[in-house]
């Protein structure tokens, strides 16, 4: 039996780490939120948008806490069909409105080739969910936007298949890639997947594209998040990606790993420091003043 791993695949062109002179730095708009450099992207929100009433406070109470990018699903890519789908267009225009609100930008899924133009019209970032890692229709379609995009790993990815994920997207001429570790499929189901903290410092290694990491899907469990969120910033993540809701347990979905409002005010507070030791600042808009909103 040959135990020895599998040597790196030799198609990773445009995003290898030998690709480019420098690490890539990911801007959503000039001078706004950025992955990769010195400041850390803090993105949060709902699983789901649920409601204007529930992304309106969600908004306000991240941005007061810190954070610069606003999460929330649209069009949500649920187990069950018969589980609630999303909002649609309607929760597009929702999370624009509480974004604009409070100077965060806005990133959110796309689950459709149809859809990506209409999603790139309201969001500053596409998410690529982990259920379509290599959904390669759905990553030229998303790429051919121009829009910055959000590649989380999928349920079962190895580093390869997810870095050449990313490749199909560089390939459309939009390198504005970031990666999202989100935990993978494990025998135990103590935690609903096993936060993988040990890609980001890998990944740096064999791409330039920035890394965040995703503890509340990583975990599924409320209680895990902040220490992982802390840790994953002290491996070198350019930032995190959680789930906050206003009272997680009527959210109609991911309630239990999301964090209430307390919850994601006591997790920032333990940030900066964390932050510090590997040479990485909380968002310039942490010391209370707004940043310029997106241009229209
Ligand atoms: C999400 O972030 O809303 C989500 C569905 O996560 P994942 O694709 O990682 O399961
Ligand atoms: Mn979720």
């Amino acid at each position: 039996m040959n135990a020895r791993p599998l040597p790196p695949s030799r198609d990773l062109r445009l995003v290898h780490v030998d690709a480019r002179d420098r690490r890539s730095v990911v801007a959503l708009w000039p001078n706004g939120p950025s992955f990769g450099g010195e400041e850390l992207a803090i993105c949060a929100g709902p699983c789901a948008v649920e409601s204007r009433e529930q992304i309106l406070a969600t908004a306000a109470a991240v941005a007061r806490a810190g954070a610069n990018v606003l999460r929330g699903g649209a069009y949500k890519p649920r187990t069950s069909p018969y589980s609630f789908q999303g909002l649609g267009r309607d929760g597009l225009a929702l999370m624009r409105e509480a974004a604009d609100l409070h100077g965060l930008a806005v990133v959110t899924e796309v689950l459709d080739p149809r859809d990506a133009e209409i999603v790139a019209e309201c969001a500053d970032m596409l998410q690529i969910g982990a259920r379509n890692m290599q959904n390669t229709a759905l990553l030229r379609a998303v790429g051919e936007t121009g829009k910055p995009i959000l590649l989380k790993r999928g349920l079962a990815a190895t580093v390869d298949e997810w870095l050449l994920a990313a490749e199909y997207i560089a390939l459309t001429g939009n390198e504005r890639i970031v990666l999202c570790e989100r935990g993978v499929r494990s025998f135990d189901p103590s935690t609903r997947n096993l936060l993988d903290l040990a890609v980001v410092a890998l990944l740096a290694r064999r791409t330039h594209l920035p890394t965040i990491v995703d503890p509340s899907h990583g975990t599924g469990v409320a209680g895990l998040v902040a220490p992982m969120g802390l840790a994953a910033v002290a491996a070198g993540a350019a930032g995190i990606m959680v789930e906050v809701h206003p009272d997680p347990a009527s959210a109609v979905s991911d309630g239990m790993q999301s964090l209430t409002f307390a919850e994601f005010d006591s997790f920032m507070e333990s940030m900066p420091a964390v932050a510090a030791a590997v040479g990485r600042s909380l968002p310039k808009r942490f010391a209370g003043s707004l940043k310029a909103t997106p241009p229209s």
